[in-house]
Parts: structure tokens; C-alpha cells; sequence
């Protein structure tokens, strides 16, 4: 069996008044996509989130029928992995932030100034042990840090310390312990003592007194979020024997893929960015599909540009993978899978919970005549749980008329 899956990730929209009411899906030219669709399969797949918004993590992993909340996915033991650290059981995990804080720890930038290379920052942090709790750090490009708490006692149930874009204010917050335990209490007091003390070593660091004389903002707050121990969790290839591989640019991707067990195929120029090497990561799936029986596809600038409410680049930018799919429609005996990990709304310059188109080509067709989140709706395969996915994708065809999927009514 051979499958690939394209996520196109916050692919979905809302409808644009300068679009001519249309989602940039429904108003790009997309012949390609559209093919696929009328000769597949199509539905909405509503999006699995915990939080206030749906995050691309908690996304990927339901997509892939790993339920985020019973195997505790977040960002934080995702990126202490990806950046190299191997975590342990027992550890706690969290995802840093360098940011750049006044005196009275409001926040001025919350990458400080996506400062590059801080190696010296964090090597000067290294080392560091309260209460018997050794913290482990590595960088995770940019301003972002993988952090590992390692020591006896812990939880990973403890709130973030950062507040979100203001949204739960503008200052950096204290972390709190989320239930009564004591591992809670423990963990919360002990990391609120690191972050206490990272933050007077940095406020003094040479590296960051050099920034500041350059007029750019000091790395002088670590903003940590996403507490997580290392989830247990069955590899993909155990869940469906499939041999799986994954092609993303972006490392946030390529770690969801390695945490499955997934190989990592590399494409040169392929950056999570509108200029990435789309028609290399095509070829690249088309190549790998006769090695793996299942091909995980990452496309990311689609939500980028959606976050920076670039709607025009947003349509441009499908209409760009619509091109580049030339060499999959050739593909014999392979299902293309075409969905997105959430909805990405212009409008809101964020992450959102609409509901997110689905095809699936090769397993029959349905009628519908074009790929968008409004022919979707008709679509055979209704509106559906993401979680369910997998199961849809692996189950043959006639199984959902009799499993009494209907079409979805709006
Ligand atoms: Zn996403």
C-alpha cells in the first residue's frame, strides 16, 4: 500500500470581501488541485485543539490518530527532542523563548529581536542546579531553546510563563502549579528560582551589553511554555505498519515526523517559506513513495502568510503548489490525501477553528468539482473528526456508506 499525505498547513480561511467573498482556497486558480477533487473524494475534517486556538502540534498529531490529550503532545518536549537533548522519563520538557523584558518584567520583544546564534547565553546557563533539578539546554535556532528539568519529583503540570502575543497580559508570568500535588508546587518553585536566576546572569552577560550597545534588544528573560514529560506512545509504524517518511522545511514538522518514528528526507532549499523548493519536496515524495508505503508532505507558508494577513500571497502562494503538482498527478495506485492541519484566518491574523477541507484521490469520487472548504461541505465524506482521518485513509471506500457517514448539511 502506498499513500501520500500533502498537509498544507492553515490552508483553510474565511470567506474575503476583496476575494469577492471567496476563501483564498476558493479564489485561487488551482486546476490541479481541483482535478484531484472532482476525480476523489471529498469532506471537512473539525480540528482537534485544547487551548483557545488550535495549535499545529496538537493538529499533526490527530491527523496522524495520536489523540494529544491522552499521550500529553506539547511544544515543549517537542522541541527539547528536536533540539537534541534526549529526554528521560521523569523529565520535564519546555519550549524558551529568549525575549527581552524591562525592569518590571513586562515584555518589550518577545524573540528578542530573533536573535541569532546565542550559544554564549546558553552555554552560560548550562550547568545551573536548584534543589537538586539540573536544567538541560540546547539551542533550537534562533531565539527559540529546548529546555529539560532533570531530577526527581517533578510534573509536568505547571502553567506557562509566557503570556501569548498579550493576551494574558504583557507581562511574564510566574509559572503555577496546575493541580494540588506536590511534584506541581515542587516544579513550579523551582523553575520560577532558574528563571529567576537566568535572568540576572543574562541582564550581566557580556554577549547581551554588546547587543545592547548595538541598539538591538537583550536576551535577558527566558518566556518558557508547553510543559511536557516524554510521551508514550506507539510509533507509526507500529500503529499501521506502514513504513513511514517525512518532507517539511520547517523543524517544528520534522520533529512531529521523528517522534512517530518517521524517516527525514531532506530537500535542498526547502526553507517553510513562500520561496521554498516546492517542486523538489514533490519530486522528492514521488521518489520516496517507491521506498515508503506512506509519505507525510509539509507545506507551511500557507499559514505564515495567513498570520501576517497576506491574503493576495496567501491565494498566490496555492496557486503556486497547484502548480508543482504536475509530477503526483502522474502517481499510479497511490491515494493523495490533501487536507490542512488547521485553518490559518487572514482576518484574525491567526490560527482558527474553522473546520478544514479534505480530498482524498484514489478511493472513488463523489461529484464535487473543485477543491475549496465550501465544496468540501457536499463532499461524500461529510465533516468529520480529524482523529478519524487515518482510519478513513486506510479503511476501503464502500466501508463509509456503510459505516453511514452522511453529507454534511451546513
Ligand atoms: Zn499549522
Amino acid at each position: 500500500m502506498k499513500i501520500l499525505l500533502i498537509v498544507i498547513d492553515g490552508l483553510g480561511d474565511r470567506a474575503i470581501a476583496q476575494l469577492g467573498n471567496k476563501t483564498p482556497l476558493a479564489a485561487a486558480r488551482t486546476p490541479n488541485l481541483d482535478y484531484l477533487a472532482k476525480n476523489g473524494i471529498c469532506g471537512l475534517l473539525k480540528v482537534k485543539f485544547q487551548g483557545a486556538t488550535p495549535t499545529s502540534e496538537e493538529a499533526h498529531f490527530s491527523l496522524f490518530g495520536y489523540n494529544p490529550e491522552r499521550y500529553k503532545i506539547k511544544r515543549g518536549i517537542i522541541t527539547a527532542t528536536g533540539a537534541g537533548i534526549k529526554a528521560q522519563k521523569g523529565d520535564v520538557a519546555l519550549r524558551g523563548n529568549f525575549a527581552t523584558v524591562d525592569k518590571n518584567f513586562n515584555i518589550i520583544d518577545r524573540r528578542a529581536g530573533r536573535i541569532k546564534s546565542p550559544e554564549p547565553l546558553i552555554e552560560s546557563l548550562r550547568g545551573i542546579k536548584i534543589k537538586g533539578v539540573r536544567f538541560l539546554l540546547k539551542s533550537a535556532t534562533e531565539h527559540r531553546l529546548g529546555i529539560i528539568m532533570r531530577g526527581r519529583g517533578l510534573s509536568p503540570n505547571i502553567s506557562d510563563g509566557d503570556p501569548f502575543y498579550g493576551k494574558l497580559g504583557k507581562r511574564a508570568r510566574k509559572i503555577k502549579p496546575f493541580d494540588k500535588t506536590q511534584k506541581a508546587a515542587f516544579t513550579a518553585r523551582v523553575l520560577n528560582e532558574f528563571l529567576e536566576k537566568a535572568h540576572q546572569s543574562l541582564r550581566e552577560h557580556p554577549f547581551n551589553k554588546k547587543r545592547e550597545k548595538q541598539g538591538l534588544p537583550p536576551a535577558n528573560y527566558i518566556l518558557v511554555r508547553g510543559a511536557s514529560s516524554l510521551p508514550q506512545l506507539p510509533s507509526f509504524k507500529e500503529k499501521y505498519s506502514l513504513k513511514a517518511c517525512c518532507i517539511a522545511g520547517k523543524f517544528l514538522y520534522q520533529q512531529i515526523g521523528k517522534i512517530l518514528g518517521m524517516d527525514l528526507i531532506k530537500v535542498r532549499g526547502a526553507n517553510g517559506k513562500p520561496n521554498t523548493n516546492l517542486k523538489g519536496k514533490f519530486k522528492a515524495a514521488r521518489k520516496a513513495l517507491k521506498r515508503y508505503n506512506f509519505v507525510f508532505l509539509h507545506i507551511k507558508a500557507t499559514d505564515t502568510l495567513a498570520e501576517d494577513g497576506n491574503f493576495l500571497g496567501k491565494k498566490e502562494f496555492i496557486e503556486k503548489i497547484d502548480k508543482n503538482l504536475k509530477p503526483i498527478l502522474k502517481l499510479k495506485d497511490t491515494p493523495i490525501v490533501v487536507t490542512a492541519d488547521h485553518s490559518t484566518c487572514c482576518a484574525l491574523k491567526r490560527h482558527c477553528s474553522e473546520p478544514v477541507p479534505l480530498l482524498i484521490y484514489g478511493k472513488g469520487k463523489d461529484g464535487i468539482e473543485e477543491f475549496s472548504e465550501r465544496a468540501c461541505q457536499k463532499g461524500k465524506l461529510g465533516k468529520f473528526e480529524q482523529l478519524k482521518l487515518m482510519d478513513r485513509i486506510l479503511k476501503p471506500y464502500p466501508h463509509y456508506q456503510v459505516s453511514g457517514v452522511g453529507v454534511y448539511k451546513n
